[in-house]
């Protein structure tokens, strides 16, 4: 994976590699990035640049062998580790015997979640994490001699799954070998021990920009042009987000968020239990979906009350969040996207779609009908 193949991040890509030039990298640095942004593709690109023999400017070349090597994430010097599971009971995985699902991961979804990665792995319900036996064995690798570049990188991906096991690396890291660089990929800051965190760099990995995420549709997913442009705002600079709106994009968010605004604000009690009813079969990442194209409606109406002006979006999205901006001001646009924010929130931690959609619905409908409530803001 060359640099190039990373979409946006374009400040941290030459900030990287302008240290790699300058022999001035850190040898223990913490790609900090929320999920779907990138930071493990821009982790693997880093370890290319680092072992490739015939660099470009600020990118890896692509074609030398210990470019092809890396791209099939088989280069002797470049290791990786991240969350396993105990398949069968006294087993001590060590990430070097999942490497082969590791490489199919990598090439499909790359931007994937470590939900999505234990899924692949056939974890079910059981809890991932990256076993002492696994940091055995980072020391073991990273204390033999650099195969082929001179350099060796561990990417470990989600640190956040070490637990007090990851106390066996401080050593490695405070005094690793000479030419050995440590890139921890995570996305949560709170859940990685303190011993870790005090011991690397942060690089801060921002979300990628709508019209990067934009791009990354047409050109690495073979998204027409009109419908990049309608998904990318949605999933806010999430590439994990965006590949799952496009792959579930059968359902018919208008016409469900149709329904609902039509029970909330004309049909009644009846009609608002079967809309919960329907939403709630729906799986989580439909539902987050669903409230996140809501989302996306309302600021698009923000806009319109604003600007006069729509931003980038379709037409039928133009056309329904005008009708939007008729039923609802600007504090009460806002108020909304708060409670549909905060029920995505609960999605992701499992609440009962049943309760939440309901209660969300009695808020909706409050919001909308209570305008005096509004006007004490
Ligand atoms: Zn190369």
């Amino acid at each position: 994976m060359r640099l190039a193949d990373v979409p946006g991040q374009h400040s941290v890509k030459e900030k990287l590699t302008g240290l790699v030039d300058a022999n001035r990298l850190s040898h223990a640095l913490l790609f900090l990035g929320k999920e779907g942004a990138g930071a493990l593709q821009l982790a693997i690109a880093l370890s290319q640049y680092i072992v490739c023999v015939n660099k470009q400017s600020q990118d890896a070349c692509g074609a030398c062998p210990a470019c092809i090597k890396a791209t099939a994430l088989s280069h002797p010097d470049i290791h990786f580790s991240f969350p396993t599971i105990t398949r069968n009971s006294g087993d001590k995985p060590i990430c070097s015997d999942f490497m082969t699902e590791w490489r199919s991961f990598i090439a499909q979804t790359p931007f994937g979640n470590a939900y999505d990665w234990l899924q692949a792995i056939g974890a079910e319900n059981k809890q991932g994490n990256i076993t002492a036996h696994e940091c055995e064995d980072i020391n073991r690798k990273l204390q033999l001699k650099s195969f082929e570049s001179g350099f060796k990188v561990l990417i470990q991906w989600m640190p956040e799954y070490l637990g007090q096991s990851g106390n066996k690396l401080l050593k490695l890291i405070e005094e690793p070998p000479p030419k050995t660089v440590f890139v921890f990929v995570a996305e949560d800051e709170s859940r990685i021990l303190p011993t870790i965190l005090s011991r690397t760099q942060l690089v801060k990995i921002n979300p990628l920009d709508t019209p990067s995420l934009e791009h990354w549709l047409i050109s690495n997913q073979a998204v027409p042009r009109e419908k990049a442009r309608s998904i990318a705002p949605m999933a806010q600079g999430n590439m994990r987000e965006a590949f799952q709106i496009l792959h579930n994009a059968d359902e018919d968010w208008q016409e469900h968020l149709r329904q609902w605004l039509n029970a909330v604000l004309k049909n009644g009690p009846a009609a608002q239990l079967k809309w919960v009813e329907e939403i709630a079969k729906l799986g989580r990442e439909k539902q987050k979906q669903f409230l996140s194209y809501f989302i996306h409606l309302l600021s698009t109406a923000t806009r319109i009350l604003h600007t006069g002006m729509p931003p980038s979006s379709t037409d039928i999205e133009i056309d329904f969040a005008t009708r939007l901006t008729k039923l609802a001001r600007t504090e009460q646009i806002q108020a909304m996207v708060e409670e549909l924010d905060r029920s995505i929130y609960h999605i992701e931690r499992n609440a009962n779609p049943k309760i939440l959609f309901m209660a969300l619905t009695i808020k909706i409908s409050h919001i909308l009908r209570d305008k005096s409530l509004i006007l004490t803001h």
